[in-house]
């Protein structure tokens, strides 16, 4: 009854990272040619832990508008918006809770979870436990009718399914009939959404471990040549490796992690062999992956620099995507107002 739809959304809260690209921005760019997507900027989502700091948000909009830009998002296949400029999200957040049950948020794993990770941050807030809320409202005020995420994230789009049901379940009195007359349920007002599972992102940072901002061990989306160069060299390696002729093992080894997402089988060989018998140099092992992560990021560092130069263009793209998204989201308003009576006029 509703057309495909998929939806996904970014916290702006940091510069993007190759750990963003190929977790999420690959797959974006991959979506948006087969189906209709609409990605945003959750920055309602980045002030549930960032209250204190908004600057912080303010000074990652844009910057993350041209990243997705750069990695290939395409404006022309996808709408691109900013949440807040949206607040028809706000209204249908506030119109869920109404009868939302507090223990349904409250068992939300990732409740608990990030307020013991984020220790440093008072999370004891109302915005916080709404937050998954807000996320189901995100997700049925477009009708999305696909959601990809990460397996830790299947507990949201679960939620916002039970949400969608009490809500038709109270709203809607129009009844679905089959061939024969029989009721086989009631005229969905909101759609529940299916999680579209996405593998996780499996890349390394510079020390082994996640690609992640909190562990300083990132190649920035538009990192320098220079840069990269002088970040992988600075890589640990295998610590058996102490002089030149010592021989290690590749599984001890971060830049391995990085070889095994970018090198082809011959260059795997050369390493495996080259340090275990001390055939080759740990900066000699790096040169690929300098060369690898260089070129995987030079197409976008020269259209993050077009689009950078020109901030208008990247403003437009941006308000025109919000006009378009704010039209899908007034259908559906349109139609939980009446449900809810609340179209008095
Ligand atoms: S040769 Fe390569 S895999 Fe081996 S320790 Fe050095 S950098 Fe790591």
């Amino acid at each position: 009854m509703f057309a495909e739809r998929v939806l996904s959304g970014m916290r702006p809260t940091g510069l993007l990272h190759l750990g963003h690209y190929h977790g999420v921005l690959k797959n974006w760019v991959k979506l948006q040619d087969e189906f209709p997507c609409l990605f945003f900027v959750a920055d309602w989502h980045a002030l549930t832990t960032h209250y204190e700091t908004p600057e912080v948000i303010k000074e990652n909009v844009w910057d993350m508008v041209v990243d997705w830009l750069a990695a290939g998002v395409d404006p022309e296949k996808a709408t691109l918006f900013v949440q807040s400029k949206v607040p028809e999200h706000a209204e249908l957040h506030l119109l869920l809770s109404m009868n939302t049950p507090l223990s349904w948020l409250e068992r939300v794993p990732t409740y608990k979870d990030q307020q013991e990770k984020l220790s440093d941050k008072d999370l004891a807030t109302y915005g916080f436990l709404g937050y998954p809320l807000l996320q189901s409202a995100d997700i049925l005020i477009y009708r999305a009718t696909q959601v990809p995420v990460g397996e830790d994230q299947v507990p949201h789009i679960e939620l916002t399914r039970e949400i969608a049901r009490r809500f038709n379940h109270f709203y809607s009195k129009e009844k679905l009939l089959d061939a024969k007359g029989a009721e086989i349920g009631r005229k969905p007002i909101l759609l529940e959404p299916k999680a579209l599972l996405t593998e996780a992102s499996k890349m390394p940072g510079l020390d082994g471990m996640k690609m992640s901002k909190s562990y300083q061990n990132t190649l920035a989306l538009r990192e320098t040549p220079e840069n990269i160069s002088q970040k992988v060299r600075k890589m640990p390696t295998d610590p058996a490796r102490v002089r030149r002729t010592d021989p290690g093992d590749p599984a001890k080894c971060p830049v391995w992690q990085l070889h095994e997402v970018y090198s082809d089988a011959s260059t795997k060989q050369w390493v495996q062999e080259g340090c275990k018998s001390a055939g080759i140099g740990c900066i000699q092992c790096k040169e690929p992956v300098i060369q690898a992560v260089t070129d995987e990021l030079a197409p976008m560092r020269e259209r993050a620099a077009m689009y950078t130069e020109n901030p208008t263009l990247v403003r437009k793209i941006i308000s025109e995507g919000c006009e378009r998204a704010r039209a899908m989201a007034n259908d559906t308003m349109q139609d939980v107002r009446k449900h809810m009576g609340l179209d008095y006029s």
